[in-house]
């Protein structure tokens, strides 16, 4: 091992290594899944949602459903930020693309389908689309780059802070745009919660977002809608605590908001990172693809910025679009209301390599999780007991 100087980075060099071990430690995870037998037979059925992409991945790639009394459901939410990007940005990505002005876009939003193609399609045909990982990517672009350009902003709270940053410092060049589609977790949720069906017991929290907005703004779902709720981390024990914390709670007919990731995630989040989103972006109505309308999820750029607003620069029309395409079940999965596995065109006119539907397309994507790791329960048991 590497030994630094410094006490502080040495620690967190070793947390490095210790903390997957621990969280995916066998002999702990099979007495959590005991204790939570143990909790399930004192109950009737039981449905919690798995909010974010990357849980379900846990789920999924580990085999967790697969461990779950008869009477205990996980379903997957709305977390996937691309799957959620209504059609209609990417059309208006597309035609800005095909008119000649260079976008910036994420790997995976690469691929999404708008309504009558992907930026990838796009490409094909000569638009000019560059992908990036990040945002530096864009500026480090823009440096040689001197034409008109849109950098295509999309995700929930944890990408919005770095964008915030070279916003507010002024440091985003004057040829460069931003299609603002970014979106608030919080908000969706209430949103389904108030207005789908979903007869949730539990939720699984986000745990990447809530390390920037903090555990607190879920406590609406507890103290509201009377449902357990756990901030969770990504590791296998993570999703297994959050579970164990969930059914006790409704063993004990309880309703609270509890933190299992406190190892990342404070009450209030990332003040600074906060601060910096809000100083250069306000909360709008936002559109989510396939449920419309969600009050208050959104973002856009606050007056002092409008020079930098593509929708404004370029008079885009942010509003139609065909966001669910005929047979795609997505809209019904992001809510809750279905399985991939519903759909008739899972694995078979829908795959990674040629994906229908938006929730085919990214790795936070639920079909893609699914297509990508949900194999036999025997191969994903042996899965589980090979890596934790
Ligand atoms: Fe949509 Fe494809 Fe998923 Fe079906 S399998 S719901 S078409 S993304």
């Amino acid at each position: 091992m590497l030994i630094f100087p410094h006490s502080r980075i040495n620690i967190v060099m070793e947390l490095h290594t210790l903390i997957p071990k621990l969280y995916r430690d066998k002999k702990l995870a099979t007495s959590i899944v005991k204790k939570i037998h143990n909790l399930a037979k004192n109950l009737d059925y039981v449905k919690i949602m798995n909010f974010c992409g990357t849980h379900e991945y846990t789920i999924t790639y580990y085999g967790i459903r697969t461990l779950m009394p008869k009477n205990v459901e996980l379903i997957a939410g709305p977390g996937c930020p691309v799957c959620i990007v209504p059609a209609c940005y990417i059309d208006a990505a597309v035609k800005l693309s095909l008119e000649g002005i260079r976008v910036y876009t994420y790997g995976d939003m690469f691929r999404v389908p708008g309504s009558k193609m992907s930026l990838l399609k796009a490409k094909s045909l000569g638009g000019n689309v560059v992908i990036v990982y990040g945002f530096l990517d864009v500026l480090k672009d823009l440096e040689k780059y001197h034409k008109e350009a849109v950098f295509f902003a999309v995700g929930f709270e944890t990408t919005q802070p770095t964008l915030a940053t070279y916003l507010v410092r002024n440091k985003i060049p004057n040829n460069l745009k931003i299609l603002v589609a970014y979106r608030l977790t919080p908000p969706i949720m209430r949103h389904i919660l108030l207005n789908y069906d979903v007869d949730l017991n539990g939720v699984i929290a986000p745990g990447h977002v809530s390390s920037i907005i903090g555990s607190l703004p879920w406590i609406f779902v507890p103290n509201q809608f009377n449902i357990p709720t756990v901030v969770a981390g990504f590791e296998p024990i993570d999703v297994l605590l959050a579970v164990y914390y969930i059914l006790k709670q409704l063993v004990n007919k309880e309703a609270k908001l509890v933190n299992e990731y406190s190892r990342v995630v404070r009450p209030c989040g990332n003040v600074l990172a906060k601060r910096l989103v809000f100083k250069c972006m306000k909360v709008v109505n936002g559109t989510w693809r396939g449920i419309g309308l969600v009050p208050r999820s959104g973002l856009s750029l606050r007056e002092a910025f409008k020079e930098y607003d593509a929708a404004m620069e370029y008079g885009l029309e942010l509003k139609g679009g065909i966001d669910v395409r005929p047979g795609c079940k997505c809209h019904k999965i992001i809510i809750g209301k279905a399985k991939p596995t519903d759909c008739p065109l899972f694995g078979k006119v829908c795959t990674p390599s040629t994906p229908y539907g938006p929730c085919m397309v990214s790795t936070e994507g639920t079909c893609y999780i699914w297509f990508k790791y949900g194999g036999s329960k025997v191969d994903l048991l042996r899965k589980f007991s090979k890596e934790i």
